[in-house]
């Protein structure tokens, strides 16, 4: 596990990429880690890296239906990366208590209403009835993501629960079901943060006492804290059955 965010050190893609957002559309937001500014972090951690991926990550989420994957181009690929950028912001804001910027809710609606515009409605086979696309067509995915934010937007029950994680360098959005989820996840951003906080407060234990301006202290000092962060995350792991639990509802 790297440093930072929910990548791996091999890099994610559409069908390894955690879909712990709760919502079509937050998982869409979630397909790359988010600088605390707001700004989609490094390719590495990006599992919208080409448009074959963006066809994959379609065809894993249920909305690229086709017996081939739709054939998205570079165009296709801006347009969605775009949206991306727009979903994570306006529900970012609205996490955080705020107005999404109207720029923002303006490029969804455009986005929502070529989307209605192309669509079909017709059963889903689960009793509902849905838009649908065409499978060939490559926008189906966008139009899908943009229906479900909207969707989320006018459920006022369900927006109320949008949380923004708050560990460095994440910035995922999910839904908070059980009421207590503060993180994305407590087996990365929850424990690091955690591990973090543990071996600041063991440095600043060292640093206090004068037995740590001995030569080869500090480095013990290191030892007990990882030994001290291993046994944080064994404590964590109760809670996190239970968030693991709430995510499959
Ligand atoms: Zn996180």
């Amino acid at each position: 596990m790297a440093a930072t965010g929910n990548r791996t050190t091999e890099g994610v893609s559409p069908e390894t990429i955690k879909l712990w957002g709760g919502a079509l559309c937050l998982d869409f937001a979630n397909s790359v880690d988010w600088s605390p500014a707001g700004e989609p972090l490094a390719s590495a951690t990006d599992a919208l890296s080409s448009p074959r991926a963006l066809a994959r990550w379609g065809r894993r989420l249920g909305v690229a239906r086709g017996r081939r994957l739709p054939a998205v181009d570079d165009a296709e690929l801006a347009a969605a990366l775009a949206l991306r950028l727009v979903v994570h912001r306006i529900f970012s804001a609205l996490a955080e208590g705020g107005r999404p910027a109207p720029g923002d809710v303006e490029a969804l609606a455009r986005d929502h209403a070529a989307a209605t515009e192309a669509g079909r409605l017709a059963a889903a086979g689960d009793g509902a009835w849905r838009l649908q696309w065409p499978a060939a067509d490559p926008r189906g995915i966008r139009f899908a993501v943009a229906v479900d934010a909207v969707a989320l937007l006018a459920d006022a029950a369900r927006l109320a629960r949008v949380h923004r994680c708050p560990g460095p360098d994440c910035g995922w959005l999910f839904l908070d079901t059980s009421g207590r989820r503060r993180w994305c996840s407590m087996a990365t951003c929850g424990s690091r943060v955690k591990m973090r906080r543990l071996y600041q407060r063991r440095r600043a234990g060292v640093r206090r006492s004068p037995v740590a301006a001995l030569p080869g202290h500090d480095r013990l000092a290191v030892g007990d804290a990882q030994q001290g962060a291993v046994a944080a995350v064994v404590d964590l792991h109760p809670h996190e059955v239970a968030l693991d639990a709430d995510r499959r509802r």
